[in-house]
C-alpha cells in the first residue's frame, strides 16, 4: 500500500514547533516527500519539477494557522495546486458545430480507443438523443473493424459498412459523407493505433484530420501510462492537435498521475474517464477526486475542507479581537473587501448580518457598491505598509500619487478613508458592547 503523503509529511513537519510562516527549509523538506508521492503516482518527471516549483513559490512564507499543523498546511497548498493544474470540471464533448460533428479518436493500440468510441456513442445517443455514426479507420488489424461493428450492435449505434481495400483516409471521407447523407448529428472516427508513436502514424492522423475536419480530437490514453504520458500527449498535440483527453482504466489501481502529466503538457482538458470494460463505464472528470488519488489520501477532501474552515474561523476570531480593541486598519479593511467579493458582494453579506442596515446605508453613502470593491482594493494596495496601518499620516501629495498608482482620484481616496473611519468607529462601538465578535464571525 502507498504510504499517505499526510503521514510522510507528518513525520517531517509535525515535529516542528515553530509556527508562523512556513520557512524555505520546511517547504523544501516537505516538497521532497511531495515529489516522491507524485513520482509514485506516475506523474512524469518534467511535470513533477514544474509542479513542485509552483508549490514552493506559494508555500514559502505562507502562514501556518494555529489549529493546523505545518504538514497539513503544505498538503492543502499541494492539493489546491493539483486541482488548479488538473483544470476545470464539467468539460464535455463539444458538439457545437454544423452536423455532422466529427469526433476523431486517437491514441496508441490497446489504450481503449474502440471501447471508448462505443461508450461515447452510447452516451450521446441515450443521454442527448443524438444520431451517431461510428467508423473504424483501422485497416491494419482486420479484427478492428469487426470489433467496432459488434460494439455498434451492442449499443444500438450505426457503424459505417466496411469496403475492403479502402485506405483510412478514404474511409474517413466516406464516413463524413455518409454522416451527411444519413442525417447523423455526430460521426465518430476510431483511428488505428500503434504500439508506440511513429512517424507513419502521425502522418496518417494528420491526413485523416485534413479530410474530415474534426470538431473534437480526443486522445484516448491508458491512465496507467507512466513517464511516456508526456511524450504521447505532446506528440499527438503537436502533430495532430488535440481538443481533449480521455483517460481509460481509471477503475484500476493506478494513481492517475498521467492525468496531471498530460494535462500539464498540453493544457487540454480531461473530458471523460473510462472506469471499466462495460459500455456505460464512462464518467465525467473531477479534478478533486484525481488530486486525492494522486496524493494517495482518501480523507484529504475532508481534511482540506476542515483546514479551510479553520483558516476562516481563525481569521474571523483575529478580526473580532482587533475590532474590540478598536484597531481596524486599512489592511483589515482590504481583508474585508476581499471576503465581501468572495461572498457575492454587498447583498450576500448584508443578508448575513442582522442589524447591519445602518452600515449598509453608510457604505452606500460612501459610494461603496459591488463595482467599487476592486477600486478600493487597488487604492489600498498602492499605499505603503505604514500608511495602511495608520492612514492618518497620508498627506495630499501622497494621495495624489496613490490615486495615480491605482487609477483613481484623490476624491476616491478621501471617500475610502472616510468609510474606513466610520467603519472603525462603528466596530469599536459594537466591540465595546461585545457583539462584534459574533457578528464578524458570521460575516466571514
Ligand atoms: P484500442 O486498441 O485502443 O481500440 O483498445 P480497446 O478498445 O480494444 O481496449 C483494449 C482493452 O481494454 C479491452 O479489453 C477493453 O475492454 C479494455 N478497456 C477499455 N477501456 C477500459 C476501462 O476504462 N477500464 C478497463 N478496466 N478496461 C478497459
Amino acid at each position: 500500500m502507498f504510504e499517505s503523503l499526510q503521514e510522510r509529511l507528518g513525520s517531517i513537519l509535525n515535529g516542528l514547533t515553530g509556527r508562523g510562516a512556513l520557512s524555505e527549509a520546511d517547504v523544501s523538506a516537505a516538497l521532497r516527500e511531495v515529489r516522491r508521492a507524485l513520482i509514485e503516482a506516475d506523474v512524469a518527471l518534467e511535470v513533477v519539477r514544474s509542479f513542485t516549483d509552483r508549490v514552493r513559490e506559494k508555500a514559502v512564507g505562507a502562514e501556518v494557522l494555529k489549529s493546523i499543523k505545518p504538514g497539513q498546511m503544505v498538503v492543502k497548498i499541494v492539493h489546491d495546486e493539483l486541482v488548479a493544474t488538473l483544470g476545470s470540471e464539467g468539460e464535455t464533448i463539444d458538439l457545437n458545430a454544423p452536423a455532422p460533428v466529427v469526433v476523431m479518436m486517437v491514441g496508441l493500440q490497446g489504450s481503449g480507443k474502440t471501447t471508448t468510441t462505443g461508450k461515447i456513442a452510447k452516451r450521446l445517443t441515450e443521454r442527448q438523443g443524438k444520431k451517431v455514426l461510428m467508423a473504424s479507420l483501422d485497416t491494419r488489424r482486420p479484427a478492428a473493424q469487426e470489433q467496432l461493428r459488434q460494439i455498434g450492435e451492442q449499443v444500438s449505434v450505426a457503424t459505417l459498412p466496411v469496403i475492403a481495400g479502402q485506405s483510412p483516409v478514404d474511409i474517413a471521407r466516406r464516413a463524413v459523407q455518409a454522416g451527411k447523407l444519413g442525417g447523423h448529428d455526430v460521426v465518430i472516427l476510431d483511428t488505428a493505433g500503434r504500439t508506440h508513436i511513429d512517424e507513419p502514424l502521425m502522418i496518417e492522423m494528420a491526413d485523416i484530420r485534413k479530410v474530415s475536419d474534426p470538431h473534437e480530437i480526443l486522445l484516448v490514453a491508458d491512465s496507467l501510462t507512466g513517464q511516456d504520458a508526456v511524450n504521447l500527449a505532446r506528440s499527438f498535440d503537436e502533430r495532430v492537435g488535440l481538443t481533449g483527453l480521455v483517460l481509460t482504466r481509471m477503475d484500476g489501481d493506478g494513481r492517475g498521475g498521467a492525468a496531471l502529466s498530460m494535462r500539464a503538457v498540453t493544457g487540454k482538458p480531461v473530458k471523460l474517464i473510462g472506469t471499466g470494460e462495460k459500455m456505460d463505464a464512462l464518467e465525467e472528470f473531477h479534478p478533486k477526486r484525481i488530486a486525492d488519488r494522486i496524493l494517495g489520501m482518501g480523507d484529504i477532501v475532508s481534511l482540506v475542507e476542515k483546514a479551510a474552515e479553520t483558516i476562516d474561523a481563525e481569521k474571523a476570531a483575529a478580526m473580532a479581537k482587533k475590532m474590540q480593541s478598536g484597531k481596524f486598519d486599512l489592511n483589515d479593511l482590504a481583508d474585508q473587501l476581499r471576503q465581501m467579493q468572495k461572498m457575492g458582494g454587498m447583498g450576500g453579506i448584508m443578508g448575513l448580518m442582522p442589524g447591519m442596515g445602518k452600515m449598509k446605508d453608510q457604505l452606500a453613502a460612501a459610494g461603496l457598491d459591488d463595482k467599487m470593491f476592486g477600486r478600493q482594493l487597488a487604492i489600498i494596495s498602492s499605499m505603503t505598509k505604514k500608511e495602511r496601518a495608520n492612514p492618518d499620516i497620508l498627506k495630499h501629495s501622497r494621495k495624489k500619487r496613490i490615486a495615480a498608482g491605482s487609477g483613481t482620484s484623490a476624491a476616491d481616496i478621501n471617500k475610502l478613508l472616510k468609510m474606513h473611519r466610520q467603519m472603525a468607529d462603528m466596530m469599536k462601538a459594537m466591540g465595546g458592547k461585545g457583539k462584534g465578535a459574533g457578528m464578524m464571525q458570521k460575516m466571514m
